[in-house]
């Protein structure tokens, strides 16, 4: 027996050897043929689309953790229903609508305005960032502090690039004309009118091939689309030779003004034409009067323009009077100093918030023409009071508003070359 045993336990190694082969030969084989199960089975369930369906949705799962959407407000949308069609938890929608409450700025929904949503779906659905468009150039962007139901908020700059944009010609027919024909946006032409309006009269003052220049600024959007223009950096308008050029400057504490060559202020204390694209059809002086058949002084000139155009306060002031006046229809006063008073009749309507002792600013749109009072059409009586006296605005020599001295003259001479370089580099790559 002894013997016996010393020889199972000497060949043990190899009786183990030989088990552990056949036990790897059956089981490769075994897996083989499972495997082979294994892929039908795999196939089979593929061409099930209910499965497919399944594992459509389990891998879209995976993929997107965050879902974005961007919402365009439709006429009639609030804020409520909005957020009610979003896939998100109940407490979610009233933490979105308290935040929305926080920013007065977000008051007013506009059709076609985009809000854009970022939700977490990990746990629940939660949101973590919702950015609304507050204009063209803006967004208010909220992100969520994390792990909390806070919120923070922020002003930013969308998605757009600013481009400088240089445009000359001769004028032919009219000022606008020739500027809209250059594809110069309407916002640019009039901004350009109310800068030369305070020494130019562009009824008399502007001649056949008279020329003007112009740099001012463009936003681009991503896919190239001009989405607002921005600032006239310079121009130069070419009067019978006569160079008259603006230049953008930017002094004190973000004071922008338009200054010419030698940092005179172009803005003056009264605008020579406090309305834009009208037509001077009746001047200052003696003439019979279309109404009352009589020959009177004219004490104040007349522009001819559609009923509905804006008039302007052409100068700063507190306004005296805004209401009717009899021959006048629905006239505004104006005191602009100890010296000079300003009128305008005839108005079809008042602008917005214009009344007795209300503070405006030049430029500010104070009425619309119209044809009330003694008037036998639509057109703005414009009259300019020095010390008690009416006299003619067309006549007018007004001092200029500031020039710049010291450290801000210095400054602006600086810019001014900055402008002329960057004029010229424009107009070499023209060439
Ligand atoms: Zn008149």
């Amino acid at each position: 027996m002894r013997k016996l045993e010393k020889k199972l336990k000497e060949y043990s190694v190899f009786i183990w050897l030989i088990i552990l082969v056949l036990i790897i030969l059956l089981s490769h084989d075994y897996y083989n043929k499972n495997r082979q199960n294994q892929v039908s089975t795999f196939k089979k369930s593929l061409s099930n689309i209910y499965l497919h369906k399944t594992l459509k949705k389990i891998s879209s799962n995976l993929k997107s953790r965050y879902k974005s959407i961007e919402y365009i407000v439709k006429s009639g949308d609030t804020y409520e229903s909005i957020i009610k069609n979003m896939e998100i938890e109940n407490n979610e929608q009233k933490i979105f609508l308290d935040n929305i409450k926080k920013n007065k700025s977000l008051k007013i929904l506009k059709t076609g305005q985009k809000i854009f949503f970022k939700i977490d779906r990990l746990q629940g659905s939660i949101l973590i960032e919702f950015k609304i468009e507050t204009n063209k150039k803006n967004e208010m962007l909220f992100s969520r502090i994390e792990n909390t139901n806070t919120f923070k908020s922020k002003l930013i700059e969308k998605n757009f690039s600013k481009k400088v944009v240089y445009k000359e010609t001769i004028i032919t027919s009219s000022l606008y004309n020739s500027a809209e024909k250059l594809g110069i946006k309407p916002n640019i032409i009039l901004e350009f009118a109310r800068l030369y309006g305070f020494q130019v009269d562009f009824q008399r003052d502007v001649w056949k091939n008279d020329s003007f220049q112009i740099i001012y600024e463009e936003f681009i959007d991503s896919s190239g689309k001009i989405i607002d223009t921005g600032d006239i950096i310079f121009a130069n308008l070419k009067l019978q030779n006569n160079n008259l050029q603006l230049y953008r400057y930017e002094y004190k504490k973000h004071k922008v003004d338009y200054f010419d060559e030698n940092g005179k202020s172009v803005r003056k204390t009264l605008m020579k034409t406090p309305i834009n694209g009208a037509r001077l059809s009746s001047s200052f002086g003696k003439r019979k009067h279309p109404i009352l058949g009589y020959n009177k002084m004219h004490l104040g000139t007349d522009f001819a323009a559609p009923k509905g155009t804006p008039i302007m306060a052409s100068g700063d002031g507190i306004i005296t009077r805004a209401q009717w006046c009899g021959g006048g229809g629905n006239c505004v006063k104006i005191k602009h100093n100890s010296m000079y008073q300003t009128v305008y009749a005839h108005l079809s309507k008042f602008g917005n918030g214009i009344k007795k002792g209300v503070r405006v600013k030049q430029g500010q749109i104070i009425g619309y023409v119209g044809s009330t009072g003694l008037s036998t059409g639509p057109h703005l009586h414009y009259e300019v009071i020095r010390n008690g006296k009416k006299i003619n605005s067309q006549k007018l020599k007004l001092p200029s508003g500031i020039i710049l001295k010291g450290q801000d003259r210095k400054n602006f001479e600086v810019s001014k070359i900055k402008i002329d370089v960057l004029k010229s580099e424009i107009i070499s790559k023209l060439n």
